[in-house]
C-alpha cells in the first residue's frame, strides 16, 4: 500500500533549518524512549509562513471586519491590551509563586475588582469564573448556598424568562433547580402576571438578563426584582449585556442580588474560537460569605513606608474552589488596561454610543425587515428574517448572503420567542460608515430574496467553502485525515 500524501506543499529534501555541525558525540536513543518517528512536511521557512498566513486568512475576525453577532458583543480589542498581557512579569508569571512575590498582580486583581464593584454597585465580587456560563453556575449555586444556611431547603425552582440565553437554564439545572419559564408580554418585557402566577415559596430565584435578549431594557425591572424578594427568592442578573448600561444604571441598585460580568464582551477581551474567557460574580453584601475562594483582598493597608500588601482568602461559608488558581489572568489583565484607558467618563460613553449605534442600525433597516418589538432598542435589536413574498427564504438565507457582502452574519434563531430571528448588534466601535454599508447590504438582500431568492438559497458564494451541512460538520468532525499505523 501506498502512503497517502499527507502534506501537499511537501517537497522531498527541502528543508527550513540548517543544524551546525553537531560538536557532541553520536549516541543511540535507548529503545524506551524511542517512539516511531511521525511523518514530517519537509517544507522551506517561506512555505511555512505562507502556510500559515493563508489559513489565518480564511478567518474571519473582528480585526478584519464588521461583526453584528447579537449578545455577543464582538467589540474591537484595543491593541493596548496585548501589550499590557504580554509585559513579562505579567506574562511569565507563576501561580505557584509566594503570594510576597506577586504583590503587583494581586494588586491589578483587587483594583480591578474594586472598579468591577463600582461599575455594577455590588458588595463583593470572585474573578474565579472561566466565562459566562461558568459565572452562572456559581451565581446559581451562590443562591442555592444562601438558602440552605438559612434552613429554607424546600426552595426548588428556578423561573426563567422565555427570552432567556440557553446558558440559563443549563446552568439552573445543572446546579440541580426545576427551570420554570416565565412569558413575554406584547412590549417585550417580562409579563408580571406570568410572573406572580409562578411564584411561591418553592422559587429560589429569578435569572434577569437586562437590557434582556430581545435588546430591550426591562421597564419593570425593579417590579420584577420585588415580586421575587416578597416570594423569598433571589434576583440573578445575566450580566453579558452590561454594554449597554456602562456608565448609565448599576444593576446593584435595580434590586438584582447576583451577577456576572463578560470580560470578554464588554470590557473588550478578546472571545470566540474557544479562547479564554472571564465571568467574575458580583454580590450583594448578604452573600459575600459564599463566594467562591480565593479571593484577592487587601490585608494590609499602606503606611508611608510601605505599599498595601495583598493576600488570596476564603470566605466564610464558601461554596468552594471552582476554578484552578485565580482565574484566567489574562483576561483581568485586559479588562484592568481597557476600563484604565477609558475612565468613569469613557465607560459612560462606550454604553452611549452603543445603544445609539444600534438604534441608528435599527431605524434604517427596520421599514424592510420586521421588527420583533417596535421600540426603541438598547445595544441590539432584533428583526424577523423573512417575507410574504419571499416564502422559501429564511433568516439562515440571509445570513449566508451576508457573508458575500463580507459581513459576519447576525446571530440567528435566537431569542427562540421571535420567529426567524436575525439578532443584530452593532457596539460602538463601528463608524457610522460601516453600519451603512451594512444596512445596505441588508436592503439589498431584501430585494434579491424577492427577485432572485436562488441567490440567497446557495450563498455563500465568496467565502472559501460554500454552504455546509451544519450539523454534520459539528457532529463528525474530522479533523485529521491520516494517522501512521504503527504511530504509538
Ligand atoms: C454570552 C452570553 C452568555 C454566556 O457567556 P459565555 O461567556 O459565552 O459563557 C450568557 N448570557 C447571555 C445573554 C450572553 O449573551
Amino acid at each position: 500500500m501506498t502512503e497517502p500524501t499527507i502534506f501537499e506543499l511537501s517537497s522531498p529534501g527541502r528543508k527550513g533549518v540548517t543544524f551546525p555541525k553537531s560538536d557532541v558525540p553520536e549516541t543511540k536513543v535507548p529503545q524506551n524512549l524511542a517512539r516511531t518517528i511521525l511523518p514530517m512536511p519537509e517544507v522551506s521557512e517561506i512555505d511555512v509562513i505562507r502556510h500559515f498566513t493563508r489559513l489565518s486568512q480564511l478567518n474571519y475576525c473582528i480585526d478584519t471586519g464588521f461583526y453584528p453577532l447579537g449578545s455577543c458583543t464582538m467589540k474591537y480589542n484595543p491593541k493596548i491590551n496585548e501589550v499590557a498581557a504580554r509585559l513579562p512579569g505579567i506574562a511569565n508569571v507563576h501561580p505557584l509563586q509566594p503570594e510576597v512575590t506577586v504583590q503587583g498582580n494581586l494588586a491589578l486583581m483587587y483594583e480591578l475588582q474594586q472598579w468591577l464593584l463600582e461599575i455594577s454597585g455590588f458588595a463583593g465580587i470572585t474573578m474565579q469564573p472561566a466565562a459566562g456560563a461558568h459565572g452562572e453556575y456559581v451565581g446559581i449555586l451562590i443562591i442555592r448556598a444562601y438558602h440552605l444556611s438559612r434552613g429554607d431547603k424546600q426552595r426548588t425552582k428556578m423561573l426563567i424568562p422565555d427570552s432567556a440565553h440557553g446558558t440559563n437554564p443549563a446552568s439552573s439545572s445543572m446546579s440541580g433547580f426545576d427551570v420554570v419559564k416565565v412569558a413575554t408580554d406584547e412590549n417585550g418585557n417580562v409579563d408580571l402576571d406570568s410572573l406572580r402566577s409562578v411564584c411561591d415559596d418553592k422559587v429560589a430565584g429569578l435569572m434577569l438578563t437586562n437590557p434582556n435578549t430581545l435588546g430591550l431594557f426591562e421597564q419593570q425591572v425593579q417590579e420584577v426584582a420585588q415580586i421575587v424578594h416578597e416570594a423569598g427568592g433571589l434576583v440573578y442578573g445575566d450580566g453579558a449585556n452590561l454594554n449597554a448600561l456602562l456608565g448609565i444604571v448599576r444593576p446593584g441598585d435595580l434590586g438584582i442580588d447576583v451577577m456576572h460580568f463578560n470580560l470578554h464582551k464588554t470590557f473588550s477581551t478578546p472571545h470566540g474560537g474557544g479562547g479564554p474567557g472571564s465571568g467574575p460574580v458580583g454580590v450583594v453584601e448578604k452573600l459575600i460569605d459564599f463566594l467562591p475562594f480565593p479571593v484577592v483582598e487587601m490585608l494590609e493597608p499602606a503606611t508611608a513606608e510601605l505599599p498595601p500588601y495583598f493576600g488570596l482568602v476564603k470566605p466564610l461559608h464558601s461554596i468552594g474552589r471552582i476554578k484552578s488558581f485565580n482565574g484566567h489572568f489574562g483576561m483581568m489583565v485586559r479588562a484592568y488596561t481597557y476600563i484604565n484607558m477609558y475612565g468613569g467618563n469613557g465607560l459612560r460613553r462606550i454604553g452611549e454610543n452603543a445603544v445609539l449605534n444600534a438604534n441608528y442600525l435599527m431605524s434604517l433597516v427596520k421599514d424592510t425587515y420586521k421588527l420583533a418589538y417596535d421600540r426603541s432598542c438598547m445595544h441590539e435589536f432584533v428583526v424577523e428574517g423573512h417575507w410574504a413574498d419571499a416564502p422559501d427564504i429564511h433568516a439562515l438565507d440571509i445570513a449566508k448572503r451576508l457573508m458575500d457582502y463580507n459581513f459576519h452574519p447576525p446571530t440567528n434563531y435566537f431569542p427562540l420567542i421571535v420567529p426567524e430571528a436575525l439578532m443584530i448588534e452593532p457596539t460602538e466601535t463601528e463608524s457610522k460608515q460601516s453600519l451603512d454599508d451594512f444596512a445596505n447590504a441588508l436592503l439589498q438582500i431584501a430585494k434579491e430574496a424577492k427577485e432572485n431568492p436562488q441567490l440567497l438559497k446557495d450563498a455563500p458564494h465568496n467565502t472559501p467553502i460554500g454552504r455546509l451541512d451544519e450539523v454534520k460538520a459539528a457532529k463528525d468532525l474530522v479533523l485529521c485525515c491520516w494517522i501512521p499505523e504503527n504511530y504509538q
